[in-house]
């Protein structure tokens, strides 16, 4: 990137913090130096951002980049340039590549590739168990005490079923205020499962995936961090009931998080009606009244967070036949236009409120300092974001290496228009930088 450009910092101009009244944004020297109306700064790089929403860059905790192991589908360089295209500065990249992200040396390989890629932070997470085979604990200590630094420890992908594993991974993460993020799916309820149990199951003839089969597994674990005074994360909360127990767990004062998808909150499973593998995702897409819940949940708070659970796929994993075709999405580069959609048109949330869930809330959940808060003297971590267009997505206009998006064709709202990352913009007029 060309550092030469930012020597004077930048000024936005009239956009507007958490979508309140429209303010100027001095950055200087990576650091927000003043936010207010009227501001001049000779030698600044202008930036008209009038009508624009202005929020801390988003924080996600939960994406899969694919390296190392699986580079035809997605590397660090290209998912974290669908991040930054999506208003992210900071992803956290779950474990299950290939080697497994479960020693220090792996950890760090992530983060230097992360750090040469150089447009958002990539946080890798930690297995939980040594490649992620559900019989031993990883290296947990060594992987917090690596450069990479690790806090969130999660085998996502598959579910930690042991509960004297999941206990033991509870306590031994307390030493360094890690947290363990669960794949919650009971491996025997969901033997060969495709999608959502229940009348549409019935009638494509396929599997189903219970509702039971992710509630009991996130029942016991926050019994079992409460048991042991520990955190959990639940990843990808699915339906009504998971939402019921965290609130429950959260009523009780126990240290327990969770965070919901940008397509949970979007999609049925009536869109797995055509057997089209663009719409298989573990965990699957639920009903109606779970779709209502999981908002409600997200919007009082009892879900804390939005994360994408990018999980790009190549062609030939995806484009086949149902039961062959990989389970994921692509979800960096829609998250925020998805949650304009869900959960800004009805209502449910104002712009601070997605500030708070997909930047802050996110950011403390992942020990992540240096993200999360628009603070004059905080690092200049930003997105500008444009709410009023509504256009088609086309999955080849995203930088991500994989085409696997379920939003593709449909008319969303929503255009970010440039992000930050301490300082240097990483996205520019809708468009990468470098
Ligand atoms: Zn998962």
């Amino acid at each position: 990137m060309n550092t030469a450009m930012n020597n004077g910092g930048w000024l936005i101009s009239g956009a507007r913090p958490l979508g309140g009244d429209a303010a100027d944004v001095l950055v200087r020297d990576g650091r927000i130096e003043q936010i207010g109306r009227g501001l001049d700064q000779a030698g600044a790089q202008r930036l008209d951002a009038s009508g624009l929403i202005l929020l801390p860059g988003l924080v996600d905790l939960h994406a899969h980049l694919r390296e190392p192991g699986r580079e035809d589908a997605e590397t660090v360089a290209t998912g974290t340039a669908a991040a930054a295209l999506g208003g992210f500065t900071a992803v956290h990249a779950m474990a299950n590549t290939d080697p497994v992200a479960d020693t220090a040396g792996v950890v760090e390989q992530i983060w230097r590739l992360g750090r040469q890629a150089g447009r958002c932070d990539v946080r890798p997470v930690g297995a939980v168990t040594a490649g992620l085979a559900g019989r031993q604990l990883a290296e947990l200590g060594a992987m917090a005490d690596s450069a990479a630094r690790v806090r969130v420890f999660s085998d996502d992908g598959r579910c930690v079923h042991d509960a004297v594993l999941m206990r033991r991974a509870l306590e031994y993460v307390r030493a360094f205020d890690g947290v363990i993020a669960q794949h919650a799916q009971e491996p025997r309820l969901t033997d060969g499962a495709q999608v959502n149990e229940g009348e549409i199951s019935g009638r494509l003839g396929l599997a189903g995936w219970p509702a039971v089969a992710e509630e009991a597994v996130i029942a016991r674990d926050c019994l079992l961090a409460a048991h042991v005074g520990s955190a959990l994360h639940v990843c990808h909360v699915s339906t009504a009931g998971s939402v019921e127990i965290i609130r429950w767990a959260k009523g009780k004062g126990w240290q327990v998080t969770a965070e919901v998808t940008p397509h949970h909150l979007l999609l049925t499973e009536e869109r797995a009606a055509r057997y089209d593998p663009l719409f298989k995702v573990n965990p699957p897409l639920r009903t109606s009244e779970d779709v209502a819940a999981l908002r409600a949940g997200l919007a009082d708070g009892t879900i804390d967070c939005v994360a994408t659970d990018h999980a790009p796929h190549s062609l030939e994993d995806k484009e086949t036949e149902w039961q062959a075709a990989a389970f994921g999405m692509t979800g960096l580069e829609t998250a925020l236009r998805v949650v304009q959609e869900a959960m800004i048109e009805p209502g449910l949330l104002d712009w601070a409120g997605v500030a708070d869930r997909m930047s802050a809330r996110p950011a403390a959940i992942g020990r992540l300092a240096g993200h999360g808060r628009l603070a004059p003297g905080g690092p200049a971590n930003l997105v500008l974001y444009d709410p009023s267009p509504r256009e088609v997505v086309d999955p080849g206009q995203h930088a991500s290496r994989s085409r696997n998006t379920p939003f593709a064709g449909m008319v969303l709202p929503g255009r970010v228009m440039a992000t930050f990352l301490r300082g240097q913009p990483t996205v520019l007029d809708g468009k990468l930088t470098s």
